[in-house]
């Protein structure tokens, strides 16, 4: 339990504090995950002490939650979390299952509403060809995890944008253990844009749902990429830095909206680290990407099209 608390404070503090060290504003989603759920003694404590990291500053939805092997523990700990994001008028996002995919899913979206949770304030992550009509059709905001090689590839993601067009299609990708690419929302966003898909609608999937989705918190404003605060490396956290080889010179970094005055882009990128979301602010070609993370499919960012959409870079 302790390595738990240590894991959860260091998403809401010291990996906060490190991402802003580098110009990244940093979200993320706290929760107790569906593999973990099977763990019942560590569960419920987990579950008691959720509450004090889910009110934190940058926590945007409880998740990612659910069912993995739909287990009779993963469906208890499910039903906990979405009674408290209920309480504490939180958002919800909802890992699927890789296994029994489509019955997974649909069981996510009832158990979600009999719980009172409002589907407008559910994500649903993992989405495929088989479950995204039902997804949309219910009112649930449609996410997919974009891999390079398994699962959802960008070829496909294609194709579903072209079906369905953008109306609460989510974009995302992974970053973790295995292989994945950080960069698969932007090379999705290309790829639309190199098959004809219209601008407006890859922003949607690529950038603009997520906003709004996330947005919903009240912990995500675009405000917060688009004008930064200066970045003070000097700055500590419980009296740590994140250098590494290197004195504390002082050095302030420019901010952001000089850079962009000097026709730098920015782009942005949301990461998740074990069910975290990371904001990644990078500026031109040095493009800056926090992707290790510990876990499949919990890592993901949306990439500004706006920077982004357009050849020739
Ligand atoms: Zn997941």
């Amino acid at each position: 339990m302790g390595s738990y608390i240590d894991y959860l404070s260091g998403l809401v503090g010291w990996e906060r504090f490190r991402a802003a060290q580098f110009g990244i504003h940093h979200y993320c989603t706290i929760g107790l995950n569906s593999k973990e759920a099977n763990n019942e003694a560590l569960a419920e404590q987990v579950i008691e002490v959720l509450p004090r990291y889910l009110l934190k500053e940058g926590v945007v939805a409880v998740g990612e939650i659910g069912y993995d092997d739909q287990t009779a523990a993963e469906d208890k700990f499910y039903r906990a979390q979405l009674a408290l994001a209920k309480e504490l008028d939180m958002l919800v996002l909802v890992h699927t299952p890789h296994r029994d995919k489509k019955s997974g899913t649909t069981r996510s979206m009832d158990v979600a509403v009999e719980m009172g949770v409002a589907p407008a304030r559910v994500i649903i992550d993992h989405n495929n060809e088989e479950t995204v009509q039902e997804v949309l059709d219910r009112g649930f905001w449609s996410a997919f995890t974009i891999y390079p090689h398994t699962k959802m590839g960008n070829e496909r993601m294609v194709e579903i944008v072209r079906r369905y067009g953008s109306e609460r299609i989510i974009v995302d990708s992974s970053a973790d253990w295995g292989v994945s690419d950080p960069l698969s929302v932007p090379k999705t966003a290309r790829l639309m844009l190199d098959r004809g898909i219209r601008s407006e609608d890859v922003e949607a999937t690529c950038y603009g749902n997520a906003l709004a989705a996330y947005g919903q918190s009240g912990q995500m404003q675009e405000e917060h990429w688009l004008n930064p605060a200066p970045i003070d490396q000097r700055v500590l956290f419980e009296g740590n830095s994140v250098l590494r080889g290197q004195s504390a010179r002082g050095r302030v970094a420019r901010d952001c909206s000089a850079r962009r005055r000097d026709r730098v882009r920015v782009s942005w990128q949301l990461a998740a680290l074990r069910g975290c979301k990371k904001t990644v602010a990078s500026e031109g070609r040095s493009r800056c990407i926090l992707g290790a993370t510990r876990d499949p499919e919990r890592s993901r960012f949306f990439h500004n099209l706006r920077a982004g959409g357009r050849k020739g870079r």
